[in-house]
């Protein structure tokens, strides 16, 4: 696999300017790679290649099920390629093979639950109030679509954009994370194996602030997608106002899961630890709010504590290995501070808290899984999202002041309920203010059910029906089967 170029109108090219960038292996600092580093030039190139595409009409005059048997052939190369691209990731975020692996299955998962929904919504008829009439509601394309990804899940969160994208008949920029763009280089190759029409997909590779920006404001460009942190979001909203584009924006969170006395203890404790410990917590949904009866708190932390402390930190590809190194030395610092300003702001830390002694971790960028207890809503670190394996534990008496706690937050992607009682269980959810809660689960998603944020987690959804239509534009079109002058005047 070349990683040095980008893919603009269907050639494989340097960028403009011939700089490249340094793709780092977050567990040992080694340089994985060299890619392209794409400038607004690239930018501005790879939009008027999607542009003139899509307005020369070929590519959404297909038929949808010929567009939906091309996203089957790039899922079934994802999962011939299977094997590599989850290596890939790994090397590239440090997260486990076995994670990788799973990441891929859902992945090639994701284009064919698209593919499959191609020719399922052709528009409809609906009812006109006037005779010798015909009224219906058609679906097209969005047109020119960009697409900007983070770096936690950077292939996933390409396929809940690209597989909707491609099947509605749109064009598009896609424009990975600087830190982690080998995945979906990779998959650019598969899409065009697949027979994706020259300048339908487009690879500008780059910073946020130049090649991502430019995505933002170009009048070009009809629809932006973007994946990321809340404050990366709000400049695209003000970016994106220059032609009003349209926006489907998934933001962060900072998750509560709230366990109730009676819920089964075992398996509780257990999900708690598989809500916040996959991928070092870098997880937009991570259950990183414990809110715990009071009543159970010591015997839950202490079971926590327990089992945090046998969680294995090392190489992804070390079959032994649970947990692997933050992203970045940038964001290691920055979980060391959030959680060394939650200390002086009042929490314990119970395990964790600091970087692991072992020297066969120095070099990367590793942090010990970490359990926060006596905090309160007040805190930074319970309303911010620290976007690493740090759990902070609230307490509650009773379930009003549990769903209050869950709700205050600006955040509201997902929340989870531990509870053997029925009716208690449908109470909170009913009250809990987030785009999807579990019931005795969490972290579980899949491409039928739709995936954002209440309040300022987000606009918009991806994955299910709802992720198709935020690729698509609705048409009403009114025929009149028997005109004639109405002489009014
Ligand atoms: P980020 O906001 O720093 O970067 C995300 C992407 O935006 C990158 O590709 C980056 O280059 C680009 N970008 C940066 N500045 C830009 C600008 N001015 N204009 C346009 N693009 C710009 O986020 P991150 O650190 O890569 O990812 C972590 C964040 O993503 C967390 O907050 C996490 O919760 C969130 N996330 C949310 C979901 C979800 O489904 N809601 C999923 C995954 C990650």
């Amino acid at each position: 696999m070349d990683t040095s170029k980008q893919y603009i109108n269907g050639e494989w090219v340097l960028a403009l300017s011939g700089e490249t960038r340094e793709i780092i292996n977050p567990f040992n600092q080694e340089v994985i790679a060299l890619v392209a580093e794409g400038n607004e030039e690239d930018a501005k190139m790879a939009v008027a290649a999607a542009r003139n595409v899509f307005d020369q009409g070929d590519w959404s005059a297909t038929s949808a099920t010929e567009r939906g048997n091309i996203v089957r052939d790039i899922a079934a190369l994802i999962e011939r390629d299977k094997e590599e691209l989850a290596e890939l990731e790994s090397l590239d975020t440090g997260k486990t093979v076995e994670e990788s692996r799973g990441d891929m299955d859902d992945i090639a998962g994701v284009f064919r639950y698209y593919a499959e929904s191609a020719d399922k919504d052709g528009g409809e008829i609906i009812d006109s109030p006037v005779p010798h009439t015909i009224s219906k509601v058609v679906k097209e394309p969005v047109g020119v679509c960009g697409q900007i990804t983070p770096w936690n899940y950077p292939l996933l969160q390409a396929s809940w954009k690209l597989a909707p994208a491609l099947v509605a008949g749109n064009t598009l920029i896609m424009k990975p994370s600087e830190i982690t763009p080998l995945t979906t280089i990779k998959v650019f190759e598969l899409m065009e194996e697949a027979g994706v029409p020259k300048g339908v997909v487009n690879l500008v590779l780059g910073a946020g602030a130049t090649v991502g920006e430019e995505l933002a404001i170009n009048e070009d460009v009809d629809l932006i997608s973007f994946t990321g942190g809340i404050e990366t979001g709000k400049r695209i909203m003000r970016s994106a106002s220059s032609n009003v584009k349209k926006l489907a924006l998934e933001l962060g969170g900072k998750n509560p899961n709230v366990i109730f006395a009676d819920a089964n203890f075992e398996t509780a404790v257990d999900q708690a630890l598989n809500a916040v410990f996959f991928h070092a917590g870098q997880i937009c949904s991570a259950g990183t709010r414990i809110i715990v009866e009071e009543s159970i708190h010591d015997a839950f932390v202490e079971e926590l504590v327990e089992r945090v402390r046998k969680i294995r930190l090392g190489s992804g590809f070390d079959k032994n290995t649970q947990m692997g190194p933050l992203i970045s030395k940038i964001h290691l610092e920055k979980v060391m501070a959030y959680v060394n300003n939650g200390v002086k702001e009042g929490a314990k830390v119970a395990v964790g808290g600091t970087r692991p002694d072992e020297p066969a971790l120095q070099n990367g960028f590793f942090y010990l899984p970490t359990v926060l207890t006596g905090c309160t809503t007040e805190m930074n670190v319970v309303q911010h999202e620290g976007f690493g394996p740090v759990i902070t534990i609230e307490t509650f008496r009773n379930e009003e002041e549990a769903i209050r706690l869950a709700n205050d937050s600006i955040y509201g992607l997902a929340g989870g309920v531990w509870t053997k009682d029925i009716a208690k269980a449908e109470r909170c959810v009913a009250n809990m203010r987030m785009g999807t809660v579990w019931i005795n689960d969490f972290n579980v998603y899949f491409p039928h059910a739709p995936w954002g944020g209440f309040k300022q987690s987000g606009i918009g959804r991806e994955l299910g029906k709802l992720g198709l239509e935020e690729y698509q534009e609705t048409k009403h079109v009114y025929h009149n089967i028997n005109p004639e002058p109405i002489n009014w005047f």
